[in-house]
């Protein structure tokens, strides 16, 4: 820190008034040039800018889930790495806390940090090389970024999310999965190398070859050990064209039972489904499966639909270009901003269901299941295989498939008392889960104390205190995750 830079050059670059030029350790708050005659020390030159305005900082309590608020004190928005490092050095010091935010799509506070500091890593998104062995890029590059630019080499990232404006530090964060992970695992088990600032502030490479520990810590490691400021994607070969099925069901039993041999036998690139609203009541089953291709060789429809008991004559088949096929979200978000929808709160659930029940557990749940219920929104059902999965933090149950589950719940505008009772409903799935040996996907809105995550992590949760004890030791790294400091201690903090 350098606490003897001269006045021109604190000031220099800076933008207005609410730009932040150091710490008052004695009030325990941010300087801005408004009140930088009073002691303070000194921030270190930024090549970004620390923001305090109210507007910037308001943005920054808030996510995708619009259930919680932590207003920070300052958000960072980085000109380089270095001013990571600055930062979280600073940060370390003073017993401030940090959290990065990627494209802020959780759902329950995990991005957000009271009195402390969010550092908006969206600023860092250049692509700095793309080749047939991968791709890196900095952490605040979105999904649909990085396709955009791997498509035009016939490259892509073996697995992609059902929503591409997701930052990669943030899914990296947490897993990021979706219909191609049957075959390649999650996201974060296709990253050959990553570059991360540590809770000391420390830049570091790593990987499966090289401080392996931290590569296993920060991957699906919920932000706890370090901020990914870099990342190096694996690419396989891109096909150009993807031929689309969407298969009905009426019975769970057969929709499971045909998800399961898809995924064994690896027919398809890509399966998914959904739990939908029966037109006379009542819930049925569509399945969604894609397999890619580039023209002249085509799909054989017959071969790929081969004993599957789907209800014949409600098939749905069309052919799309990959992108299309993977950015499907698209023109649905669009249509759900234009009519204000998009900004309701999200009091989502995501769950792992062990194979083995989840035919019990669904049945249960959608016996009472009702569209007020959902908000009417998506329900997902689709099975993964667990040995795909490499990395400790990535928590899912101990069988060899599993079923992630999500309702991905929106609220109306202004109705605490739906918010309340979606959360409600929330924690009993998941306890209801946890009970029959299943596990949750974090990035959703379940109320969690400490106890939880240490059942949650099971035998890695001594590998991810081991690994905050060495890289974040000041416990300053995202606290809205409430692992290590939970929201209830984190609102308390002194500062
Ligand atoms: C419409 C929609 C669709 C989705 N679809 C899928 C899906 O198909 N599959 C799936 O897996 N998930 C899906 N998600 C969930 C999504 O993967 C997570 O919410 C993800 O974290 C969002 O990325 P983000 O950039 O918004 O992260 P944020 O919400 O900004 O951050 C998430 C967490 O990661 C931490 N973090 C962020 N960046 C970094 C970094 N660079 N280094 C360290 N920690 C960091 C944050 O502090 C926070 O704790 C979806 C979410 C939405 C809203």
């Amino acid at each position: 820190m350098k606490n003897n830079v001269s006045r021109r050059n604190i000031l220099q670059g800076l933008i207005t008034s609410t730009v932040v030029i150091g710490f008052d350790t004695v009030c325990r708050s941010w300087v801005n040039k408004a009140n930088a005659a009073e002691l303070f020390v000194n921030l270190p030159r930024l090549d970004g800018v620390l923001y305090t305005d109210d507007a910037t900082r308001e943005e920054a309590s808030d996510d995708f889930g619009h259930l919680v608020r932590h207003y920070p004190l300052a958000v960072l928005k980085p000109g380089s790495v270095d001013d990571i490092v600055k930062i979280i050095k600073f940060a370390r010091i003073y017993n401030i806390k940090v959290a990065a935010r990627g494209q802020g799509h959780t759902c329950y506070g995990q991005a957000q940090v009271e009195k402390g500091v969010v550092i908006d890593i969206s600023t860092l998104n250049k692509i700095h090389n793309i080749n047939t062995l991968g791709a890196v890029v900095e952490a605040g590059v979105r999904w649909s970024e990085l396709l955009q630019a791997t498509l035009p080499q016939q490259l892509t990232p073996p697995v992609l999310t059902d929503y591409l404006e997701l930052s990669i530090g943030g899914t990296l964060s947490n897993g990021g999965i979706g219909g191609a992970a049957h075959r390649y695992g999650v996201q974060v088990d296709n990253v050959l190398e990553l570059q991360v600032v540590t809770g000391e502030g420390d830049l570091v490479n790593c990987s499966q070859y090289q401080n392996r520990d931290l590569f296993e810590a920060v991957l699906a490691g919920l932000g706890q050990c370090g901020i990914i400021v870099r990342a190096t994607i694996r690419l396989i070969k891109a096909e150009r064209n993807a031929r689309v099925f969407l298969l009905d069901y009426d019975d769970l039993a057969s929709f499971i039972r045909d998800q399961r041999l898809l995924i064994d036998s690896e027919r398809f690139n890509y399966v998914e489904g959904q739990i939908v609203s029966a037109p006379n009541g009542g819930w049925r089953y569509l399945l969604e499966a894609a397999s890619f291709y580039t023209p002249p060789s085509e799909p054989d429809n017959t071969s790929l639909l081969a004993s599957l008991s789907y209800t014949k004559g409600a098939e749905k088949i069309e052919d799309k270009s990959y992108f299309d096929f993977l950015n499907r979200l698209a023109p649905t978000v669009a249509f759900l901003k234009s009519i204000n929808v998009w900004s309701n709160p999200h009091p989502w659930i995501n769950l792992f269901i062990p194979a083995t029940v989840v035919e019990q557990y669904i049945s249960e749940v959608v016996s009472t299941l009702t569209l007020a219920d959902t908000g009417n929104s998506p329900v997902l059902l689709y099975p993964v295989k667990t040995n795909r999965f490499t990395l400790p933090l990535f928590r899912v149950p101990n069988e060899q498939v599993v079923f992630l589950f999500t309702i991905l719940r929106t609220a109306p505008l202004n109705d605490n008392a739906t918010n309340v009772r979606m959360l409600d409903d929330n924690r009993k799935l998941f306890e209801r889960n946890r009970d029959l040996n299943g596990t949750r996907y974090p990035v959703d809105a379940i109320a969690f104390q400490e106890e939880d995550w240490r059942q949650h992590f099971g035998r890695s949760w001594s590998k991810l205190v081991n690994a905050k004890r060495r890289y974040d030791p000041a416990r300053i790294l995202t606290p809205g995750q409430g692992i290590f400091t939970s929201f209830k201690n984190h609102n308390k903090a002194p500062w």
